[in-house]
Parts: C-alpha cells; sequence; structure tokens
C-alpha cells in the first residue's frame, strides 16, 4: 500500500513519521573505491599580531583549523597550538583557490594560520617578518601528525600563495618550507637532480616563460602559457617564493626550470605511488 491518492489524502488518518525509527546497519562488506576527505594541507600567515589574528580568525566570516602563535605565553620553547575549528568541519580559510585540479580547497584541505606579521615596510623597502624557531617546531610536529593521518601525499602540502596566487602572498619568502621537507613535511627539490637537470648551464640564463609555465601546471598550479605576461610573472614569483626563495621576482631562468623538472620528477613518483 505504498500509493496513496492524494485527493483521499485528508480523509487518512495520517500517520506522522517516527523520527525514532529503528534502522539497521550492516558494515561488514567495505567497499574498495573510497579516499579520505582531507586531501590538502594549507599554510598561512595571518599578517597580524596574535590578538588580533584570534579575533579576526574567531568572530569574522575567515578561520582555520589552527592558530600557531610565535610565542609560547609560558616561556617553553614550544608555544601551544590553538585548535579553531575541528578537523571534521570546513574551516573558511583557502577562499577561491586550485590545487591538482581541484579547485575550493576549503572543502578538502585542513588549514594552518601562523602568527606572522608577513611584510613591514624598513627604510630600504619591505622586508618579510622571520619565523621563529619554536613555532616552526609546532608547525612541523603538527603538520607531520596531520599527514599521517589522511596519508596526504607530500606535493598537497602548500601555501596559500601556491594555490591562489593572485591575491595572496602566505606564507612568505622567509617560511623554511626546505626545513618542514627535511622533517618530512611537504617537498623539496633534491639538490643533485637540480644539478643534472641544469645540465651546465648558468642558472641565471633566461629560459622561454611558456615552458616554466607548462611545467607550472603539469606540477599543480592554476596556470597557463596562454595568460597575459603580467599574470605569467606573478604566477612564476609565488612558485619562486616557495621553491627558490632568495629570487622572486618572476623572472624565466635556467635554475627555476631545473627546480620544476626536479618537482615533477618526485611527483611523476607520488602519482605511481598514488
Ligand atoms: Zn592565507
Amino acid at each position: 500500500m505504498g500509493l496513496l491518492c492524494v485527493s483521499c489524502a485528508g480523509r487518512q488518518a495520517v500517520k506522522p513519521p517516527d523520527a525514532q525509527a529503528a534502522y539497521r546497519i550492516d558494515s561488514s562488506r567495505r567497499a574498495s573505491g573510497a579516499d579520505e576527505r582531507v586531501q590538502f594541507l594549507v599554510i598561512h600567515y595571518t599578517a597580524e599580531d596574535f590578538a588580533s589574528s584570534l579575533t579576526t580568525l574567531t568572530a569574522e566570516q575567515v578561520s582555520a583549523h589552527y592558530l600557531i602563535p610565535a610565542q609560547s605565553a609560558d616561556g617553553r620553547e614550544m608555544p601551544t597550538a590553538l585548535q579553531l575549528v575541528d578537523e571534521s568541519r570546513r574551516a573558511w580559510h583557502a577562499g577561491e583557490s586550485f590545487w591538482r585540479g581541484r579547485t575550493h580547497l576549503n572543502d578538502t584541505s585542513v588549514g594552518i594560520e601562523i602568527e606572522n606579521q608577513g611584510y613591514y615596510r624598513t627604510l630600504t623597502g619591505y622586508r618579510a617578518t622571520p619565523y621563529p624557531s619554536g613555532q616552526i617546531a609546532l608547525v612541523i610536529a603538527l603538520s607531520r601528525d596531520i599527514i599521517r593521518r589522511y596519508h596526504l601525499q607530500p606535493g598537497n602540502v602548500v601555501g596559500h600563495s601556491d594555490i591562489a596566487w593572485r591575491r595572496k602572498q602566505d606564507p612568505g619568502p622567509l617560511f623554511p618550507w626546505q626545513q618542514l621537507a627535511a622533517a618530512g613535511v611537504g617537498v623539496w627539490p633534491d639538490k643533485q637532480r637540480v644539478g643534472y637537470y641544469l645540465g651546465g648551464r648558468d642558472p641565471c640564463s633566461p629560459v622561454a616563460m611558456a615552458g616554466i609555465m607548462t611545467r607550472m601546471a603539469d606540477y599543480g598550479y592554476d596556470v597557463s602559457p596562454q595568460m597575459p605576461a603580467a599574470l605569467q610573472q606573478k604566477a612564476l614569483a609565488a612558485f619562486q617564493m616557495h621553491f627558490r626563495p632568495h629570487d622572486f621576482r618572476g623572472l624565466a631562468d635556467a635554475e627555476t626550470e631545473a627546480i620544476l623538472d626536479a618537482l615533477l620528477e618526485i611527483h611523476a613518483g607520488e602519482r605511481g605511488a598514488g
């Protein structure tokens, strides 16, 4: 008796659906086609002091799963991480973003905000704020735990400037990506492999920007050789800020190309393993 004539419905004694109805689940058979909802770890700096950062991240329409203070409140070497959003929920940290074919990374990432003032003005220009060692030790320990729990690919540990390079510069050129990679967090190109791909060229010698853009797109960035030149330079600067921070003017040179080739070699290995 599943069907009920609409015209008769009013005359029937309609029994309300029972919200407490018991049902049973059998989970003894499991599918192999499944993966983690969290695929990415996104690193940010707050560009504010701790009090302002906490206010912004708790009271406004932006948030992150974790906030990492610059200093510990009780004199210890390592500060205490603040968890502002459960990892099972979406935090609003990435905004419009792209990495390796995925958009809107809030849906699929854990976000870590690091207290850091970002750029500040000096007499000789803008300077980036260094990260204290205790703060980085905490970022590494927390990130390793997140990577282990969700089986994240090394190349899916990214900066906000990697996934939203049009509008974001964090975590900036002083974020120690190389140190993190050595500790098992993210990717850093192997020096020998970079030397191999450089093939004796002067590291500063110019190369074709189109080739750089193609390689960046292959690695995961939202770029193409068809973009306007100014955007290509901006995207390249974001890449260099992460992987070649001593010069991130966005100029296409042989060293950058060799770094990209070394990274693509690692990425090919990730894909093979994934
Ligand atoms: Zn950010």
